[in-house]
């Protein structure tokens, strides 16, 4: 009887980002993917968000190698932060290893850290685990689905896909070698992408937007042009480029992962943009506006990206007016609208021309929409199937388009971040439980914690009252003060008033410990933030930090 396979799910179920999941067999864990997460607007003040790696510390003896999917943030962006404290060799294509090397390097641990490549269909084993790894389309090229033959049968992941049968690179999503897996080994568990699981329909080619930039250049003949884009996506920056070539105009990069990218790209023949069509950003005045396409970054408003310094005026090498149409190919990831729409409205203001994809089909997805993830589906044809890659109402809608085509629910199942799930003989089922909370990063301290976001989320909503108080420690009669400061509750020169009153009333609430004899420490600061926060409520319906300082002489 084969021994089960368990799976642990770190992160990816119930949010965009931090993809992150393990498999173990034989006792040997092999992660996939190892993402990070963009904080959103209920996250003041951090940078990064990680899957919690408490789970996999206390394993790290048996980790036996993490395998990539493909280059994106969201997959691999958690590496340089993970293998501070294990070490690890990391197998991916050429080009998913040179995005993901950056940040190891940044980190100063790429001398200890081995990266793999690996090629479109190889098959390896990695310690006692048997991968295959499956092109597939995406919005960053050499994309994989991965494949793992266990002992309890296939686990087939989809990694972030789509089906292109037109696309820029001629690499499809290899369907034939997934329905050869269905009809010889089969697929015992499919984990896959639920992005666009509420999406109707079918993803548009890549290659339409190369249709449309053309077009768009076209009309722009008299303007200069700048085109902004994810840094990763090589196959757009290749139609902005193969677009800007056609009308005569040489291209400049502009923001630091751009430069990168397009050098890497170009090194790994994955980018075919000539020397003499390429000028540096620095030198873009010496052309006829005309003649020029810059192809920027920060197209999800990024507030220091060079889009966004472009916008307000600041950035050093585009200033942007009434002879400039700036093409956003791209499409505002959930809780970045805010900042793209000041983006957009920046520009306009400068007099410059914005084409956005609610305007123009200058943008596609990476990812399948219902018609694909269905078509994925039934050619797998999985006996379970656990959705991925998505919030929860993505991961809920992807399970019921598996029950539309036949599959029994009790073999789909709704997993989310921390749920282990073992395979065994009698089929698959969750086993249990393992921490995997957020992991807030600000600056290059680790955790930030829930009480500290508590806390600012407070601060910056309803400010701070500081009460100050000396205290006789023998007598707790107040010796000094109270005194009350605030930052963000009321304009205190304003409100001298109100701050005399709430002295008053904190002097009353001590003087009534006192006569109760309370002389310690903690009972005096619990009156004054008592007293304090009672009247700052009261009189202001505001509920500002309060925070007491008592000193004792
Ligand atoms: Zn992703
Ligand atoms: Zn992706």
């Amino acid at each position: 009887m084969p021994e089960p396979v368990r799976l642990t799910f770190l992160g990816g179920l119930g949010e965009i980002g931090r993809n992150c999941a393990c498999i173990e067999v034989d006792g040997r864990l092999l992660i996939l993917d190892c993402g990070l997460m963009f904080p959103d607007l209920s996250m003041p003040g951090v940078d990064l968000v990680l899957p919690d790696f408490s789970w996999l510390r206390q394993n790290a003896g048996r980790v036996e190698a993490c395998v990539l999917t493909h280059g994106h943030e969201d997959h691999v962006g958690a590496l340089s932060f993970l293998l501070r404290d294990l070490s690890f060799p990391i197998y991916g294509s050429e080009l998913t290893l040179g995005l993901a090397r950056s940040r190891i390097e940044e980190a100063g641990l790429l001398d200890q850290t081995e990266l793999i490549p690996v090629q479109d269909g190889e098959r390896r084993m990695i310690g006692p685990f048997d991968v295959e790894f499956i092109p597939v389309a995406h919005s960053v090229p050499h994309g994989f689905a991965i494949a793992v033959h266990t002992p309890q049968g296939v686990i087939l992941h989809s990694g972030d896909w789509k089906i292109d049968l037109t696309p820029i690179d001629g690499r499809r999503t290899d369907l034939a070698r997934i329905g050869s897996i269905a009809t010889t080994e089969g697929v015992r568990l499919l984990l896959a992408d639920s992005t666009n699981a509420e999406e109707p329909g079918y993803t548009r080619s890549e290659q339409e937007v190369g249709a449309v930039l053309s077009e768009l250049f076209g009309q722009a003949r008299q303007q200069r042009l700048i085109v902004a884009c994810f840094a990763s996506h090589l196959h757009r920056i290749q139609e902005i480029a193969d677009a800007a070539r056609e009308h005569g105009r040489v291209i400049a990069t502009l923001g630091r992962s751009m430069a990168k990218n397009v050098a890497l790209g170009r090194e790994l023949g994955l980018l075919s943009i000539p020397d003499s069509a390429l000028i540096d950003v620095e030198r873009i005045a010496e052309y006829p506006p005309e003649r020029v396409c810059v192809i920027s970054t920060g197209s999800q408003g990024e507030p220091m990206s060079a889009l966004s310094l472009m916008a307000a005026g600041d950035n050093r090498w585009v200033k942007l007016g009434p002879g400039d149409t700036v093409i956003l190919s791209s499409h505002a990831i959930p809780g970045n609208e805010h900042s793209v729409g000041q983006v957009i409205d920046g520009i306009h203001r400068l007099g410059a021309d914005v084409i956005h994809s609610g305007l123009a089909a200058v943008h596609v997805s990476g990812h399948a929409k219902q018609g694909e993830i269905k078509t994925l589906l039934g050619i797998a044809r999985p006996d379970y199937f656990i959705p991925i890659h998505g919030e929860f109402r993505h991961l809920t809608h992807h399970t019921r388009l598996a029950s539309a085509i036949g599959m029994p629910d009790e073999r789909i199942l709704l997993c989310e971040d921390g749920d282990v799930v073992e395979l065994t003989d009698d089929g698959v089922d969750f086993a249990g439980e393992v921490p995997a909370g957020y992991l807030y990063v600000d600056g290059i301290v680790g955790d930030v914690g829930r009480g500290v976001l508590r806390d600012r989320r407070v601060l910056a909503e309803e400010g701070v009252v500081i009460v100050v108080v000396t205290v006789d420690a023998r007598t707790g009669e107040v010796v000094a003060g109270p005194e009350v400061i605030t930052r963000g509750w009321v304009y205190a020169p304003e409100a001298e008033g109100l701050l005399e009153e709430a002295r008053k009333v904190i002097t009353v609430s001590l003087e009534d410990a006192a006569a109760q004899g309370a002389t310690d420490f903690e009972t005096l600061r619990r009156h004054v933030r008592q007293a304090a926060g009672r009247f700052v409520q009261e009189r202001t319906r505001r509920r500002p930090m309060i925070v007491p300082v008592v000193m004792e002489v």
